[in-house]
């Protein structure tokens, strides 16, 4: 087949020769790949690395899962696509907005526009949320499909482009909070990839295990050899598999087991009174149980004569602070829209998270675990793998760097040498 690929945010992407998968390992830190295959259980991923290609990439910060998945369904960066928060301030309203809604998404993914080209396209997400944006635009009607396994047994065809969904996995619908919700998506994928034969795949996980398990953990070791099964089996299917995540994930707590948390509003209203800033944490989504909320970066917003500098002031003299901006610095430094930045962004430590009021945080959902989790520079590291080697001119891109996960579909649809 020689068709003509497709051109989205200035990158052409040649029509694939075989299935394409990308799969966005939620929360997959380099360390787990890094520990599983010292310890021998990710065998499929240690060949890929040793026969195809591997490397560190950076994701964008914050380093959460609704920006990041954006930048690489839609290979561009968060100015472009507008998606920088799993939740903004609305600054006409004063409200605060859940960013997963398709209106708020200012590009096509790269599956939606190759499906209008004509190619069969599979997007499967663990969570709903992701699922609209995903699907913006995109042609159900050659049998693409577009679903998540959260909501698996309740599929409108003329919505998701399947019939049935747990009877194509055979597995029973997976619970909220569970690694399967993740295998469920990539069982799914193995399965359309068998009986559509779909010209590209993008696959997104959950990062429930991540959130609670460090590399080496009994639970994590087994979540980590289930899915490299599931690798093993696209690969041997004839595609192009990519492995990439949307953020990385680190331990937060204190040496008591605690988290270690800035209570980011609650000392900003003791200094400049209540009323006069709103913290937003935009790591919030329904999925708070195993984070409470809680991550590295947060974006504040000052009322009345509150300055931003002011906050500022505050913000760089508490420990365990990364890094402070001005709202021009932090669009400028991460590439974010303009028009959805807070007026100061706040940045924790690799081991320290930052919250609004204490108050407003549930952290009952922790249950004894240790707090990990992600937002700051510190988890905008991810892993960038393809199953085949690269072509000349690619490696030499990789080589030059730096490498950023929004361009792994370039990379897996033009620049791998499949035989
Ligand atoms: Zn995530």
């Amino acid at each position: 087949m020689d068709r003509a690929g497709i051109e989205l945010n200035g990158v052409g992407y040649r029509w694939p020769s075989r299935p394409v998968v990308v799969v966005c390992i939620d929360g997959g830190d380099p360390a787990y790949f890094e520990q599983g295959v010292r310890e021998g259980i990710v065998p499929n991923v240690a060949r890929f690395l040793e026969t195809g290609f591997g490397a560190i990439a950076d994701g964008d910060v914050p380093s959460f899962t609704c920006p990041n998945n954006m930048s690489i369904a839609t290979g561009s960066p968060q100015s472009v696509h507008g998606i920088s928060g799993n939740f903004y301030l609305d600054r006409e309203t004063g409200e605060a907005v859940v960013m997963t809604g398709p209106e708020l998404l200012r590009s096509r993914t790269i599956m939606a526009e190759f499906s209008r080209h004509g190619a069969r396209v599979v997007s499967i997400t663990a969570k709903d949320k992701l699922r609209k944006q995903l699907g913006k635009d995109m042609d159900l009607s050659r049998g693409s499909v577009n679903f998540s396994a959260e909501c698996a047994d309740q599929c409108l065809p003329e919505e998701t482009g399947i019939e049935d969904a747990l009877a194509l996995t055979g597995m029973p619908k997976p619970p909220m909070y569970s690694p399967e919700l993740s295998l469920f998506v990539l069982e799914a994928g193995v399965k359309l990839l068998e009986q559509r034969r779909p010209d590209i795949l993008y696959l997104s996980l959950t990062d429930y295990i991540q959130h609670k398990y460090a590399p080496g953990e009994p639970e994590a070791d087994r979540y980590y050899r289930n899915m490299d099964d599931k690798f093993g089996r696209l690969h041997d299917l004839g595609a192009v598999v990519a492995l990439t995540a949307d953020h990385g994930m680190n331990d937060k707590s204190n040496a008591d087991g605690s988290p270690r948390v800035i209570w980011l509003q609650d000392l900003l209203d003791a200094r400049f009174g209540k009323g006069s800033s709103t913290v937003i944490c935009p790591i919030t989504d329904r999925f708070v149980a195993h984070h409470g909320a809680l991550g590295g970066f947060v974006r504040v917003y000052c009322h009345g004569s509150l300055e931003p500098g002011d906050v500022m002031r505050l913000a760089v003299g508490l420990s365990g602070i990364e890094a402070v901006y001005d709202r021009a610095t932090a669009v400028r430094r991460f590439d974010l829209p303009l028009d959805r930045e807070g007026d100061v962004v706040v940045i924790g430590r690799t081991d320290t998270c930052i919250g609004a009021a204490a108050a407003d945080h549930d952290l009952s959902g922790l249950a004894g675990h240790r707090l990990r989790t992600h937002g700051g520079i510190a988890e905008a590291r991810v892993p960038f793998i393809l199953n085949y080697p690269l072509r000349p001119e690619y490696a030499a891109r990789a080589a030059a760097g730096p490498l950023e996960s929004h361009q792994i579909f370039d990379f897996a649809i033009n620049g791998v040498d499949a035989g």
